[in-house]
C-alpha cells in the first residue's frame, strides 16, 4: 500500500502489517475498520497457539488431533522429557516463540539437546511429510475473517506451495542442520542454488498448480480441501471466546463489524495427505519478488478489499445508529429488542452480501453442517468457566466493586445490576452456558493472593471508572463485567500501560485524555493463565510468507 495514514488521517479502512496499538483500536470509529483483531495473538504467537489447541485436544483429543502434539518449554519440560525417553526413535522441532522466517529453529532427538529453562516451543517433528520430486513443501493457506461473534471465515482458493531445496531425508544426526531439507521457508530457500523459479515445477509453486498435480497423481483434493477447512475452523474456534471477550470491550456500540483479519496458515502435509497446522500469521507477506507472487498477492488482496467492502459504511449512518444504540440501551426492553431485531436484519444483508462477493474466496463458516462447530465453540469459553478459584475471585472482586462504588459516592446497589451482580457476572454467564463442562483452570496460589486482598487494585479502578463513559445499564453491565474480569488478574504479573498508572493496565483504558495522550505500543490481547486481557507490551511481529 502506497499510502501512510497518519494519526489525523479520517480514513475508512486502516491497514497495518505491524503492530497494532490499544489506543489505535479504540480509536476506531463506527464507520472505520481494521486488518486486526484484538486477541488475535492468542493464535499468531506459537506458544499462545499451542496453549490453545492443547487445551482444546485435552477435551477432544480426536477432533484436535490437527497440529503436531507440543509443549510449551520451560512450563512442559517435564513432560517433554518423559516423552522424549518413552519414544526415543521421535525427532522433535524447536522454535522461538516469536520467531519467523525459521530463524532460531532447531532439531533434536532428545529433551536432553534441549537447553533447560529456555523459552521454547518444541514440537514433534512431522518426519514422513508428503513429497514431491524429493522435495518436502508445505502450504500457505489464506483465510479471512470479517466477524469473530458470530464467525465471518473465508478461505482462498489460490494460495502458495512452498519447497524445500534439498532432497528430504528421514532426519538423522548428519542432516538434522540442514536447514533447506527440513525449513520450506521461502526465505531460506530462495538463497540456495537449487531454488528453481518455475510456476509449475519450482521451489515455490500456487496452490491451485499444487492441487492439479495432487490429482494428476489419483490423490483426493476434494477430502484434503475439507480436512483444511476443518482445520481452519476447528483452530480459529478455539479462541473464539477471546476473540468475541475483547471484541466487545473494544467496540461495544459499533453496528458494524469494526474488525477484520486476513491470516496466513502453514500447513504441511504428512505422506497420507493429512494437514497438519504449523502456524498462524496475522500480517502474512505481500511482498511480490516474482510474478507468481503477484498475480497470487494482488487477487487476494482485491478479492479481500471487495469482500470486506470497507466503503460501505457511511459515517452518518453509522454514527446515528451508533447514537440510536446507546439510546436503546437506556430505553425498554421493546425498544431493545426493535434494535435486535434491526440488527439480524443487517447481518442478514451483510451475509448476503459477502456471499455475492466471493471472488476467490470460499465461506467456510457459517455454512450447513457446521453445527458440529457449536461444540468446540462453546467449550473454548471453557477459559471463563467457574472452577473454585473463580468462585473466589468473584467474590473478592464484588467486595472490592462494592468498596469502588461507595467510595465513588454511589448507592452500592450500583454494584449490583439487575439483581446483583455474582448472578449476572461473567462467571455466571459462562456457568449457564458451560453447565456441562468440567472445570480445568483451577489456580489455587491465584485465589490465595486475591483472598488476601489487593487494596492498590482498587483506586486503579476506580481511576479508570471516572474516565468512563457508561451509557445506560447494558453497557455499565458489560463494564463491570470487564472490571470484574479485570480485577482478577494478579497484579504482578501486569505490565504497566504508563507509569503514572500502575496497575491499570489489565483494564480496559479510560476512553478520557489519559488513554489519548498513551503512545505506548502495545500489542492488543495477553493471556494470564485463564484469564484474558486486552494490552500487553509485545508488539505484534511481521511473518512473512
Ligand atoms: P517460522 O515462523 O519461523 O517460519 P514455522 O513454525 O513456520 O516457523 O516453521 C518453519 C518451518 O519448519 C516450516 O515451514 C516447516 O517447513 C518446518 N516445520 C515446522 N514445524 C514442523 C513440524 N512439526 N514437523 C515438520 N516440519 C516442521
Amino acid at each position: 500500500m502506497e499510502h501512510n495514514a497518519s494519526e489525523g488521517d479520517d480514513c475508512t479502512l486502516y491497514w497495518t502489517d505491524s503492530s497494532v496499538t490499544l489506543d489505535r483500536l479504540l480509536g476506531i470509529k463506527p464507520y472505520q475498520k481494521i486488518n486486526h483483531f484484538p486477541g488475535m495473538m492468542d493464535l499468531c504467537r506459537k506458544d499462545m497457539l499451542a496453549k490453545n489447541l492443547n487445551r482444546m485436544a485435552k477435551s477432544f483429543p480426536k477432533d484436535y488431533n490437527i497440529f503436531p502434539r507440543t509443549w510449551c518449554l520451560p512450563a512442559d519440560y517435564s513432560d517433554f522429557q518423559a516423552y522424549s525417553q518413552a519414544k526415543k526413535h521421535k525427532t522433535f522441532i524447536c522454535k522461538p516463540n516469536t520467531g519467523s522466517q525459521g530463524r532460531g529453529i532447531f532439531l533434536v532427538r532428545s529433551a536432553r539437546e534441549v537447553p533447560h529453562g529456555e523459552h521454547l516451543t518444541c514440537q514433534l517433528y512431522i518426519s514422513k511429510p508428503f513429497i514431491i520430486d524429493g522435495f518436502k513443501f508445505d502450504l500457505r493457506i489464506y483465510v479471512l475473517v470479517t466477524s469473530c461473534d458470530p464467525f465471518h471465515i473465508f478461505l482462498h482458493q489460490e494460495g502458495l506451495a512452498r519447497f524445500c531445496t534439498s532432497h528430504y531425508c528421514h532426519p538423522a544426526r548428519a542432516n538434522m542442520e540442514d536447514a533447506c531439507m527440513h525449513l520450506t521457508n521461502y526465505s531460506i530457500n530462495k538463497r540456495s542454488e537449487n531454488f528453481v523459479r518455475d510456476e509449475n515445477a519450482g521451489s515455490k509453486r500456487k496452490l491451485s498448480a499444487l492441487m492439479r498435480l495432487l490429482e494428476q497423481r489419483s490423490c483426493d483434493v476434494a477430502k484434503l480441501w475439507l480436512d483444511i477447512e476443518d482445520l481452519v475452523i476447528k483452530t480459529l474456534a478455539s479462541a473464539h471466546s477471546i476473540l468475541s471477550h475483547n471484541y466487545h470491550a473494544c467496540f461495544p456500540r459499533h453496528s458494524k463489524p469494526a474488525c477484520f483479519e486476513l491470516l496466513g496458515f502453514d500447513v504441511l502435509l504428512d505422506h497420507k495427505l493429512k494437514p497438519w497446522l504449523l502456524e498462524v500469521n496475522h500480517s502474512p507477506s505481500f511482498a511480490t519478488d516474482s510474478p507468481l507472487d503477484r498475480e497470487v498477492k494482488d487477487r487476494l488482496l482485491s478479492d479481500t478489499l471487495l469482500l470486506v467492502n470497507p466503503g460501505a459504511c457511511e459515517r452518518r449512518k453509522a454514527e446515528s445508529s451508533r447514537r440510536r444504540s446507546s439510546r436503546a440501551s437506556k430505553q425498554s426492553k421493546e425498544c431493545r429488542n426493535v434494535q435486535a431485531e434491526e440488527e439480524a436484519q443487517r447481518d442478514l444483508r451483510t451475509l448476503r452480501y459477502e456471499d455475492h462477493h466471493l471472488g476467490g474466496y470460499k465461506r467456510i463458516f457459517p455454512q450447513e453442517g457446521g453445527d458440529k462447530y457449536s461444540q468446540f465453540l462453546q467449550h473454548s469459553s471453557s477459559l471463563f468457566q467457574e472452577t473454585a478459584a473463580s468462585r473466589a475471585r468473584e467474590e473478592c472482586t464484588r467486595v472490592q466493586l462494592q468498596e469502588l462504588y461507595e467510595r465513588q459516592g454511589g448507592s452500592g446497589s450500583r454494584a449490583e445490576p439487575r439483581g446483583g451482580l455474582e448472578g449476572d457476572s461473567v462467571g455466571e454467564n459462562r456457568r449457564t452456558m458451560n453447565r456441562r463442562t468440567s472445570s480445568r483452570f483451577t489456580d489455587h496460589n491465584r485465589t490465595n493472593k486475591l483472598a488476601a486482598g489487593r487494596p492498590h487494585f482498587v483506586p486503579a479502578l476506580a481511576a479508570v471508572c471516572e474516565h468512563w463513559e457508561v451509557e445506560g445499564a447494558r453497557e455499565e453491565e458489560k463494564h463491570l463485567r470487564w472490571l470484574q474480569r479485570s480485577a482478577q488478574l494478579d497484579p504482578a504479573k501486569k505490565p504497566s500501560l504508563s507509569p503514572e498508572a500502575p496497575g491499570t493496565l489489565g483494564l480496559f483504558p479510560p476512553l478520557g485524555p489519559q488513554r489519548q495522550q498513551s503512545s505506548s505500543k502495545v500489542c492488543p490481547s495477553e493471556s494470564y493463565g485463564d484469564l484474558h486481557v486486552i494490552a500487553a507490551p509485545a508488539p505484534i511481529h511481521k511473518r512473512p510468507s
